[in-house]
């Protein structure tokens, strides 16, 4: 059977467009490979209505509500290839299957490029942070850290000055802070630190101090940093065009450069946040519900006339 929509991915994008296609009554398998961006995190913050609850706990209940929706489909496995196929797709999946879709949602998230400073990774998503909206509240007033790897976190760390003013800046040595940039800093409150981080220590994932290239080492409970990203591989194979930072590109309505692929989530943007992702997945998946039933009512109506559909109307 061709399913109407392979939707790849199980996080907060793809388990809401299943939500808005299955609702559809679209025929939708959704594939996910069970390795979340926030895997690390013991809480999820800022989605209304499920402020604070743990990440799974918040794959589980979307699950369950899919449930209900007989022609939604869910399976616990990597989608390896997509690959064209006569009127859409053909997609091989890591539990030896192949089958068939008119679109794809491709809605696998990024991947969080580790650095490589020792304790970095133990400490990822409990002590470290890539966002303080997300989890800034609960640490506040904590000593803070934040590293600066690039000038452009330098006003990064200035609003983070606003969960807490025990604030130090590390730049780890990554580059040379301007001297006006450097007075900025020191008269509203923030501590530079410009030599390189040797590792950083703590227990059962709380930092407890940053070690510097010559043995200093500063007390801090929290560090704020936002690692390199990669597309998951998938995404590379299938040569989606990326955007100047690396994103897929897409518009408005979620479409991708290829036709017939549509993206959601992380994968697209910089504002990675599992509110925003979800919504893009529910109106990437409005969208292609759109474009489905367009397409059937083109063929309906050539096979009842035996004219070709008239000319599209331009969207208002
Ligand atoms: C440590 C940490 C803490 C965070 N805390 C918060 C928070 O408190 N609040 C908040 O709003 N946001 C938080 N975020 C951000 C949030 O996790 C993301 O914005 C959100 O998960 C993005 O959703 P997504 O569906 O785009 O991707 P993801 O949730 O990453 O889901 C993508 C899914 O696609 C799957 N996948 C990838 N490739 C394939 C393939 N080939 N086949 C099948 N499946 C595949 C992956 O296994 C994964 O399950 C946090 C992020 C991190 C790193």
């Amino acid at each position: 059977m061709a399913y109407d929509v392979v939707i790849v991915g199980g996080g907060p994008a793809g388990l809401n467009a299943a939500l808005n296609l299955g609702r559809a009554r679209r025929a939708v398998l959704l594939c996910d490979a069970g390795t979340p961006r926030n895997v690390a995190a013991k809480h999820m913050h800022g989605f209304a209505s499920r402020d604070g609850i743990p990440p799974p706990e918040f794959r589980r209940i979307s699950r369950e509500q899919l449930q209900r929706y007989k022609n939604v489909e869910v399976r616990d496995t990597r989608v390896g290839s997509v690959e064209p196929h006569v009127g859409g797709f053909r997609v091989a999946l890591g539990d030896g299957t192949t089958v068939e879709a008119r679109r794809i949602l491709v809605a696998v998230g990024m991947e969080d490029v580790m650095l490589d400073i020792p304790g970095y990774k133990e400490l990822w998503g409990t002590s470290i942070y890539q966002c303080p909206f997300c989890h800034g509240w609960e640490v506040q007033d904590e000593p803070f850290g934040v590293l600066a790897t690039e000038p452009a976190y330098l006003d990064y760390a200035i609003m983070v000055q606003g969960w807490s003013r025990d604030l130090t800046v590390f730049t780890h040595g990554s580059f040379e802070v301007p001297p006006e940039q450097r007075e900025r800093l020191h008269h509203l409150g923030l501590r530079l630190e410009e030599r390189k981080i040797r590792a950083l220590h703590g227990k059962d994932g709380h930092l407890e101090e940053v070690e510097l290239e010559d043995g200093t080492r500063v007390a801090r409970r929290v560090m704020f940093s936002a690692p390199p990203q990669r597309q998951p591989e998938l995404v590379i194979r299938l040569g989606l065009a990326l955007d100047e930072q690396g994103f897929v590109k897409v518009n408005g309505m979620g479409e991708t450069s290829v036709p017939g692929i549509s993206a959601a989530g992380d994968t697209t943007t910089r504002m990675q946040v599992a509110v925003m992702a979800a919504s893009a997945g529910g109106l990437a998946g409005a969208v292609m519900s759109h474009g489905l039933a367009m397409e059937d009512a083109d063929r309906r109506y050539t096979a009842a006339t035996g004219k070709p559909p008239p000319a599209k109307q331009k969207p208002h």
